[in-house]
């Protein structure tokens, strides 16, 4: 729907339009029909899909991707005195669960292309009270997952991995989370693998998996579905005060659909970024960073960044006046008036990161979107930049 005049879109195109198919829709019907509104057999089922499609042994499903950061840190004990390293391009959350364990997040520059945390940033920021490193796997690209494991065994770091970016991302034949102790997902409304509310938390170790599972239910040593399964009545118990983090019955119904899914619609992703690419070679921008052939990128976000003297600002609003939806992701943590006051950083302290954060911006890329709306995206994205 455009005006025959200005070639303007009439209506608002959301950034992250959610639809779902028929197939979707039904499998939430019938799981609200079952009974189980809560943690039951279909989170069962999707922690077990999702853990064969990342090939981790366990998958532990919750309410965000936010729990399951705050749980890994956690478990590994990381508390009052301890630094965990942060790459200061991320969501606010990656760095929120550190303060809320009481610990301090320790800001770390990007490589100035991608925009993903820079393993020489990382071994420079260690010091004797570093007990962990969130690695960001940004946009749907992968980190430099050897280096980064390699400082991390050197100096007995964990690493937490936050693929809520990286649901489909793989190097070779693993996926990105192989190289971490615990890597968590996010299911958000806007994410690649989308419930509304939900996360996932993956992790190779048994012991690691059972002491998720009763800190993520209030601390209880059984949840709700192991008591209805097993014979007689059962008593629980409550060996620490746990969390609320669980996942619903609900969200897995939609995320066992979503799953079957994916590989599709990354497709159909692809097909969209290669033609912005296209699109956009000629304009005063830099294109989002190729991608090596040995990595499957989960093109989460195309993001965009002006060059030197163009204004991102101005771009931005000409995008919301064509009817665009477009975000910025993200501004840089460390300047942000919380972690700046508390911590005392300032402009220049972590310059790749601040280019970056001053002039990017991402726009609509889901599998959603129509042909139409992809022309109307790149009229938009030339005018306003023109
Ligand atoms: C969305 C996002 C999160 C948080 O995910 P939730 O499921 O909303 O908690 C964390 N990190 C990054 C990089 C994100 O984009």
């Amino acid at each position: 729907m455009q005006n025959p005049l200005s070639g303007k879109r009439e209506e608002f195109l959301h950034f992250a339009k959610p639809c779902l198919d028929d197939g979707e829709i039904e499998a939430v019907q019938k799981a609200l029909q079952s009974g189980w509104l809560t943690t039951g057999p279909l989170t069962s089922e999707f922690q077990t899909c999702f853990a064969e499609y990342v090939g981790h042994s366990h998958a532990l499903g919750l309410s965000s991707c936010t729990a399951g950061l705050f749980l890994a840190l956690k478990l590994y004990e990381i508390g009052p005195g301890d630094e965990v390293i942060v790459p200061t391009i991320t969501f606010a959350a990656t760095a929120n669960v550190v303060e809320h364990l009481g610990a301090k997040p320790v800001f770390v520059d990007v490589d100035p292309e991608t925009g993903l945390i820079s393993p020489e940033k990382v071994e420079e920021a260690i010091t004797p009270a570093t007990k962990a490193v969130l690695v960001v796997h940004l946009y749907g690209q992968s980190a430099d997952n050897e280096a980064l494991r390699d400082i991390a065994t050197r100096h007995s770091l964990k690493i937490i991995a936050d693929c809520a970016h990286a649901t489909e991302t793989r190097v070779g034949d693993k996926h990105v989370s192989d190289w971490a102790d615990a890597a968590a997902f996010s299911f958000y409304a806007t994410k690649n693998l989308a419930v509304g509310e939900g996360g996932m938390l993956v992790t190779n170790s048994e012991e690691f998996y059972e002491r998720a599972q009763i800190l993520a239910l209030h601390g209880m040593s059984r949840g709700a579905y192991a008591r209805y399964h097993t014979k007689g009545f059962q008593l629980y118990d409550i060996v620490t005060p746990g969390y609320k983090f669980n996942m619903t019955d609900i969200s897995a119904a939609l995320g066992i659909e979503q799953l079957k899914r994916l590989h599709n619609r990354l497709r159909r992703r692809e097909e969209i970024w290669n033609r912005y690419n296209e699109a956009f070679a000629d304009l005063q921008l830099l294109l989002p960073p190729e991608t090596s052939s040995e990595v499957v990128n989960a093109r989460h976000l195309y993001t965009l960044r002006t060059k030197e003297g163009i204004s991102r600002d101005k771009i931005l609003d000409g995008l919301i006046d064509e009817n665009i939806g477009c975000a910025i992701h993200f501004i840089a943590l460390h300047l942000t008036s919380f972690y700046s006051g508390k911590y005392g950083y300032r402009r220049g302290d972590l310059p790749n990161a601040e280019r970056f954060s001053d002039s990017l911006f991402s726009i609509p890329l889901t599998p959603y979107l129509t042909d139409e709306e992809v022309n109307d995206v790149i009229r938009a994205v030339r005018t306003v930049v023109e």
